[in-house]
């Protein structure tokens, strides 16, 4: 059994034990406000390398580094621009990740050889009294298997990943529910580009720093052309995730079926289980990944789900869905 403790916030014996274990090269799974994240000492090379290989990850993702504060961050990055303090200021601790230029002091690892360092400070106080109580930047993707759900409580990074981590925080289900907004201000000069939609919705950037891009593959999932870390199969069930409009008539094709409605329940017909979620952005994010989660437990085969309105407000949302939806290409 994977070993797992309750943990709080600073000062307690458990932080101290993961620490330990993380400072000694080990993985540590533990809560932020998005996801569940696979953490490592992130300027240790071999210890990153034990994420790729627990996540099943490919060489050609780069992992986000998760840092206590500013200071921490800038000392990680060849440039710091005025843009990245007003967003750190402004959106730090939160579900921001900032992409700049790196140091060389950041692993070839971490960066899966490029230029830049993904950086985010976590909302969390189980994640910031670990990465203090380290004294290092934390490499953490989500703490799942490559291309699977992302983990929104501890029991999910335990059946996800099992032997493969060291020791598990558990602090309850995550807060925020979906991925951090990554934010590419890598590149003087050029537009700052919003490479994966999350909590944080463009408005909020743009009221900041004036029109930001949108990556084209994070607003047409089902058309997603091939980028490190956006892959078009991503944050998938193992049941076959249907996007329907709507009100769609659907029927039982034999094996177990819900169908997840948003705002109201239509009549179904009989056998197929009936899930209603609020017509609410903030909510779905919230819930999807665990009733995704709990649904592959239940064994359903097929899942039909009410695609959201395509509004901005429903960004985040729509792209894990239309990933989670792909067909498996490899
Ligand atoms: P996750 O595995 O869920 O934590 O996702 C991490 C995401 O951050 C992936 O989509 C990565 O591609 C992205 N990412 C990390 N580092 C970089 C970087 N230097 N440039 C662009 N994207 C990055
Ligand atoms: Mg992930």
């Amino acid at each position: 059994m994977t070993r797992l403790l309750q943990a709080g916030g600073p000062g307690e014996p458990a932080i101290a034990e993961a620490a330990a274990l993380l400072a000694a090269g080990g993985l540590v799974a533990f809560p932020t406000e998005t996801v569940y994240g696979l953490g490592a000492d992130g300027l240790n090379p071999e210890a990153v390398a034990r994420i790729y290989a627990a996540k099943g990850r490919p060489a050609t993702n780069p992992v986000i580094l998760h840092v206590a504060d500013v200071a921490q961050a800038q000392a990680l990055v060849t440039h710091w621009p005025a843009e990245a303090q007003r967003l750190a200021e402004r959106f730090w601790p939160g579900p921001l990740t900032l992409v700049l230029p790196a140091a060389d002091t950041v692993p070839a690892i971490v960066r899966a050889g490029g230029p830049s360092v993904a950086l985010r400070c976590p909302a969390h106080p189980v994640a910031l009294a670990l990465i203090r109580a380290v004294g290092r930047p934390l490499a953490a993707p989500s703490a799942n298997r490559s291309q699977h759900l992302s983990p929104t409580c501890a029991a999910h990074v335990a059946s996800s990943l099992g032997e493969a981590v060291d020791l598990i925080l558990d602090a309850g289900p995550t807060s925020s529910g979906l991925e951090s907004t990554i934010l590419d201000l890598s590149v003087p000069g050029v537009r700052p580009r919003i490479l994966r939609p999350g909590p944080i919705p463009p408005a909020e950037l743009e009221a900041l720093l004036g029109p930001v891009d949108l990556w084209r593959g994070a607003v047409a999932p089902g058309a997603i052309q091939a980028a490190p870390g956006m892959a078009e199969r991503h944050y998938a069930p193992r049941a076959q995730l249907r996007l329907v409009a709507p009100g769609t008539g659907i029927r039982s094709l034999g094996g177990r079926t819900a169908y997840v409605a948003l705002g109201a329940l239509p009549p179904l017909p009989a056998g197929i289980l009936g899930v209603l979620l609020p017509l609410d952005p903030e909510q779905v994010g919230i819930r999807l990944y665990a009733l995704l989660h709990e649904l592959d437990e239940a064994g359903f085969e097929r899942v039909f789900m009410e695609q959201p309105p395509d509004t901005e407000a429903w960004l985040a949302v729509r792209d894990r869905l239309g990933r989670a939806s792909a067909k498996e290409t490899a």
